[in-house]
C-alpha cells in the first residue's frame, strides 16, 4: 500500500513529518491554510512560521533541549537542518534568521517529489492514514471535527502554565510536606507558609509586577476557574487567600494552620522539580522572578519554567494517545506538534519526526518497537502517555521528564547531565542495532559510525550532517 499520507498542517511538526515520511519513500499530501486563512499569530504564508521568538533553545549537547536536538539530526530532521542554515548569534541557543529559516523549509518541500502540497484548509478527518499537526491555533473546524471524535472534555483551547522550580534550590527549612487533608500520600506536597505580614507584602508585590499585554486573541481567554494570580490579587486583598493560597486543609508540623500557603507539586517522578499549584501568571519574566521569590524557602528559587496564560489547542494525551502518537479511537489518525501537549517550536518538530519515522517503518512493513524512554525522543513520548490524565499539562523537553538514573552514587548537576545523556546516546543505538537486524533497507543515517572510532551521540550526529 503507497497511498499517501494526509499530513494536515504545515508547521514545525507537519514539515518535519511530512519530511520524514518522503524520504522513507511515502508519499504526502500537506495541508497548509495559510496564507489563504491564517491564525490570530502566524503572518505569512510560509510553511513553518515561528509566530514569536526566533529561539529553537538551548544548542548545549549536555542541555536537554541540546540533546533532543542531536538526536533528531541523527534522523535526518528537515526542521534542525533547515535551522542550522538560517543560524544567528545566540550564545548557547540555536537562533534562527526567521525568513531564512522557513523560506528553506518551504523550498525543500515544495521540491520533493514526494509531496503535494495543498494550501487549503482541511475542516474534517481524513478515513486513511494521517497526521493532524494543526498546532496550538487549530482552525475552528479541525477543533470541532476532534471534539466530535475525542469529547469536549478533553480538548483544551488555553493554557495555563504555572511556574516550575528547581527541587535543589528550594530551602526545605522552610517548607513542609503534606496533602490537603492528609488525602493522597500525605506528602505529596511542599507547603510554603506565610503569615500576615509576608501575605500582605506579598499581595502588594503582585499588584505592583509589571505584566505582559494580551494579545487580542487572548482577551476571551480568561476563564474563572484558571485565572492568573494577579488577576485574583485585583480583585480583593484576601481573594489569593481563599483561591490558590488558601490554607484550609493543612497544618504547620507544630499544628498552627497558617494564613496563607503556596503549594508545590512534584512534577516529575524523581522530584527533581515542582510547580506552583494555581500560580498561573502574565507578570513579565524578571518581574515573575522577583516576586516569587518572596515566598518562604524560594529566595534562591531556579525556574525551570514561568508561568503563562496564552491560547492553546491540545488534547489529554494520557487518555487518548498511544506511544506512538496514535488516537486509540481511530488508530489510522496519528496527532504531532503543540496539539499533542508538547510545547514549543523544538518538541513540536520532534513529535513530527517521531510520527513520520514510525509510519514510514511501518509502510515499509519494519516493525519498530517505540523509542526508550531513557532518550529525550522517547521521555517525551512518556510524558505524553504515562503522565496523570487528572493533572496533564504541556511540557518543554527536560531532564525531569527523564527516568532517574539508576545506580546509588550521588551526582553533582553536571555529572548527572553527561550520565543522562550518554545513557540516552546508548539507547539510541541499541535501538538502532535492535531495528537493524534483518532489516537491510533501512537506514539510519545520522547513527550510523565506524564502531571503533571512540564517539558520542554528537560527534556521530555532526559526522552525518
Ligand atoms: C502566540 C504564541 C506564541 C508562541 N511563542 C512561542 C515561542 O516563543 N517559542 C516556542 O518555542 N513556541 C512558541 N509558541 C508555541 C508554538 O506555536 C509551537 O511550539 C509550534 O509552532 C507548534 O508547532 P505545530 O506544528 O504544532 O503548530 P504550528 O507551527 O502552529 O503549525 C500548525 C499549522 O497548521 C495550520 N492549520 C491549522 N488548522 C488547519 C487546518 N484545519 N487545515 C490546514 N492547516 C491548518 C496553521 O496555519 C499552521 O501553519 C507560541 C504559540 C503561540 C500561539
Amino acid at each position: 500500500m503507497n497511498d499517501p499520507v494526509e499530513v494536515i498542517g504545515g508547521g514545525l511538526a507537519g514539515c518535519e513529518c511530512a519530511w520524514q515520511l518522503a524520504e522513507r519513500g511515502v508519499p504526502v499530501r500537506l495541508w497548509e491554510m495559510r496564507p489563504k486563512r491564517t491564525t490570530p499569530a502566524h503572518k505569512t504564508g510560509d510553511l513553518a512560521e515561528l509566530v514569536c521568538s526566533n529561539s529553537l533553545r538551548s544548542d548545549d549537547p549536555e542541555h536537554a533541549a541540546g540533546l533532543l536536538k542531536r538526536e533528531m539530526e541523527a534522523f535526518g530532521s528537515l526542521i534542525i537542518r533547515s535551522a542550522r542554515h538560517a543560524a544567528v548569534p545566540a550564545g548557547s541557543a540555536l537562533a534562527v534568521d526567521r525568513d531564512r529559516f522557513a523560506r528553506s523549509v518551504t523550498k525543500s518541500l515544495e521540491i520533493h517529489p514526494l509531496i503535494r502540497l495543498e494550501r487549503r484548509e482541511k475542516t474534517r478527518l481524513p478515513v486513511g492514514d494521517a497526521v493532524i499537526a494543526t498546532g496550538p491555533l487549530t482552525s475552528p473546524e479541525m477543533s470541532r471535527a476532534l471534539t466530535e471524535l475525542l469529547g469536549g472534555e478533553h480538548l483544551y483551547f488555553y493554557d495555563s502554565i504555572a511556574p516550575i522550580v528547581d527541587a535543589e534550590d528550594l530551602d526545605l527549612a522552610k517548607l513542609f510536606r503534606a496533602s490537603r487533608y492528609d488525602k493522597g500520600d500525605g506528602d505529596d506536597y511542599l507547603n510554603a507558609p506565610l503569615d500576615r505580614d509576608q501575605y500582605l507584602a506579598f499581595h502588594r508585590a503582585v499588584l505592583d509586577a509589571e505584566v505582559t499585554p494580551l494579545h487580542d486573541f487572548e482577551q476571551t481567554l480568561f476563564f474563572e476557574g484558571c485565572l492568573p494570580i494577579e488577576e485574583l490579587a485585583r480583585r480583593g486583598v484576601d481573594t489569593l487567600r481563599f483561591g490558590p493560597m488558601k490554607p484550609v486543609g493543612l497544618r504547620t508540623p507544630d499544628g498552627q494552620r497558617p494564613y496563607a500557603v503556596v503549594q508545590l507539586r512534584q512534577e516529575d517522578l524523581a522530584r527533581s522539580r515542582y510547580n506552583l499549584v494555581g500560580f498561573q501568571s502574565r507578570m513579565k519574566w524578571g518581574e515573575q522572578k522577583r516576586v516569587l521569590r518572596m515566598i518562604p524557602g524560594l529566595e534562591q528559587a531556579r525556574f525551570a519554567r514561568l508561568g503563562q496564560v496564552h491560547r492553546n489547542t491540545f488534547i489529554n494525551s494520557p487518555v487518548h494517545l498511544n506511544r506512538f502518537y496514535r488516537l486509540k479511537a481511530r488508530p489510522r489518525i496519528r496527532l504531532a506538534g503543540q496539539i499533542t501537549g508538547v510545547e514549543g517550536y523544538l518538541e513540536s518538530a520532534a513529535t513530527g519526526l517521531l510520527v513520520g519515522l514510525y509510519l514510514g517503518l511501518e509502510r515499509s512493513g519494519v516493525s519498530a518497537p517505540a523509542l526508550p524512554i531513557t532518550t529525550a525522543l522517547g521521555a517525551l513520548a512518556r510524558h505524553l502517555t504515562e503522565s496523570s490524565s487528572k493533572r496533564f499539562q504541556p511540557a518543554n523537553i527536560n531532564f525531569g521528564l527523564f527516568p532517574e538514573l539508576e545506580g546509588g552514587r550521588k551526582l553533582n548537576r553536571g555529572e548527572r547531565k553527561e550520565a543522562l545523556v550518554e545513557r540516552a546516546r546508548r539507547a539510541l543505538v541499541a535501538w538502532r542495532d535492535e531495528l537493524a537486524h534483518g532489516e537491510e533497507r533501512l537506514s539510519l543515517d545520522g547513527l550510523e559510525r565506524d564502531p571503533t572510532e571512540p564517539s558520542d551521540l554528537i560527534e556521530v550526529v555532526q559526522c552525518a550532517g
